[in-house]
């Protein structure tokens, strides 16, 4: 079970948010081609390490958050607004 501190209601259990998806992705520009959607609608990386993921707060404040997980411990580095820069550990600090 994770733990996620949401920066508005405090700490809560992962049964309150839903994963919202990947938050490194970045949408093509309009003249991208068909391949370049494709890409960014259908094919996600699978990493062993530490991700950007969006995870909104349905049981609480409804907000999208920007959390940094370990997708092999599910140990959470950082939470933050959407719109947060939010500091990555080292490749090597877990791996
Ligand atoms: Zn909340």
């Amino acid at each position: 079970m994770l733990r996620i501190a949401c920066p508005h209601c405090g700490p809560r259990d992962d049964v309150e948010f839903r994963y919202r998806g990947d938050a490194t992705l970045a949408r093509p520009a309009a003249d991208a081609g068909v391949d370049a959607f494709a890409s960014y609608v259908f094919e996600r990386d699978n990493p062993a390490g530490w991700h950007v993921e969006w995870w909104q707060h349905v049981q609480g404040c409804r907000r999208v958050l920007k959390v940094v997980r370990h997708t092999l411990t599910h140990e959470i580095a950082a939470v933050g607004e959407a719109n947060d820069e939010l500091r990555i550990p080292d490749a090597g600090a877990k791996s």
